[in-house]
């Protein structure tokens, strides 16, 4: 058996490099690219247990209280700190009174078994079971609080401290068992996994923290893309399609219309007398009036639809598998709709009325521009016979 172990001396200076590689490595991270709160401390982490293995090697050359009372803090520092930094990374609050607590209780009871009753075994013990109770709250923040979109970098991280953890109550147990004595240099087996495995996790952990915080920049990115394209499509006041996204969305319906030799048809309506409105109620309430017609629109559209705000008071819809009569009888509901809508301006309630253009798809229009204008100089030829009404388009342009 004893063959299988390895020189803990030189396991721990190999440790100590790890470590304090991998946290050259997440200070550079740090410093040169956007981390999210808690990388610090995972960084912070790295750097205790660096510090806390290379005392554990220089055992007997430089003093105990270094070599065994501060290497033991380091070490559930370590845990401590990387606890801390799954919290501030979840965003919720940390638990460093839990951190400090712990700590001072690990100082005084790895003193009292150094300088009172020397006893590697219970030093151990302590240690072991503390250490592993930071590791199974570390991987319950992650393995509890999994966000769907972060699903692989919070399983493996957890993963991993969770195996830590369940090794570390082992390793109590274990120890508790052997009636000894103990030696933290002792070539068994036990000790050699004691640091053997923080050498091997530690990596696959950092590699776990790395990729928490890339994992959520990217989500960011994702994101922040998303609501550009929004942004960019999207009529800020009214939150339907801008003209830009009913161009281009009108445009596709077009093609596929003309394809597949389906009815299409469009509107364009313009609110009567806008100007006088904004002039009696002001401009505020003008706006008002443009999302409640907006509003009162798009209950009576379908998804398939597409509703956009040309600009100012203008807007166009255009009605897929809708033919002549169809895109007439809903202008018709539009219109007398708004008619009947009671608009609330804040005191006033100023009463509405659009006037509308109709027209369809025909054989030989190539783009949504065509089918547009009929409609536009429908809606003209409406306001010129009084507003208020519907206006079908002649059937070819002159
Ligand atoms: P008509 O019946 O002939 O359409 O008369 P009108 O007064 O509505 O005339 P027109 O369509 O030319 O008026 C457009 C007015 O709409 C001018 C402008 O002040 C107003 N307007 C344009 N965009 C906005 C906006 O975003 N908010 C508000 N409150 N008013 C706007
Ligand atoms: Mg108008
Ligand atoms: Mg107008």
């Amino acid at each position: 058996m004893s063959s299988l172990a390895l020189d803990i001396r030189s396991l721990s200076v190999v440790v100590t490099a790890v470590s304090a590689m991998a946290s050259v490595i997440m200070i550079l991270i740090w410093k040169t690219r956007k981390t999210y709160a808690g990388f610090g401390f995972w960084t912070t982490g790295n750097a205790a247990s660096a510090m806390g293995f290379l005392l554990f090697a220089l055992r007997g050359f430089i003093p105990d209280l270094l070599t065994i009372v501060l290497a033991n803090c380091l070490v559930l520092l370590t845990a401590a700190l990387y606890l801390e930094g799954m919290r501030r990374f979840r965003g919720v609050a940390g638990c460093k009174i839990l951190g400090i607590v712990s700590i001072i209780f690990l100082a005084l009871s790895i003193s009292y078994y150094t300088y009172g009753d020397n006893d590697a075994g219970m030093r151990i013990v302590v240690l072991s079971l503390l250490v592993a109770l930071f590791y199974a709250l570390g991987a319950r923040e992650l393995l509890g609080n999994t966000p769907p979109d972060l699903r692989f970098s919070y399983r493996f991280t957890g993963s991993l401290f969770a195996a830590y953890g369940l090794f570390m109550v082992s390793r109590a147990f274990l120890t508790a068992l052997d009636p000894g004595p103990h030696n933290l240099y002792d070539p068994n087996l036990i000790q050699t996994f004691t640091f053997l495995t923080p050498l091997l996790l530690g990596i696959a952990w950092t590699f776990g923290f790395v990729m928490l915080n890339s994992e959520r920049l990217e989500l960011d990115l994702k994101n922040a893309q998303v609501e550009l394209q929004r942004l960019a499509t999207t009529d800020s006041l009214t939150g339907i399609c801008n003209n830009r996204c009913f161009f281009e969305n009108g445009e596709r319906e077009i093609q596929r219309a003309r394809r597949y030799e389906r009815p299409l048809s469009v509107l364009m309506f313009d609110i009567d007398h806008f100007k006088r409105i904004n002039d009696t109620y002001g401009h505020a309430a003008g706006d008002q009036v443009l999302v409640a017609i907006t509003a009162a629109c798009r209950t009576l559209l379908r998804d398939i639809d597409i509703f956009g705000r040309l600009g100012g008071e203008e807007f166009a819809i255009l009605l897929p598998e809708t033919d002549l009569a169809g895109g007439k009888a809903t202008a018709e509901r539009l219109r007398s709709a708004i008619t009947g809508t009671r608009i609330e301006t804040g005191g006033a309630t100023p009463h509405v009325t659009i006037s509308v253009g109709v027209s369809v798809l025909l054989p030989d229009d190539d783009s949504i521009e065509q089918v547009l204008k009929r409609a536009d100089d429908a809606m003209y030829g409406a306001k010129r016979s009084g507003r208020n009404r519907t206006m079908i388009a002649a059937a070819k342009q002159k």
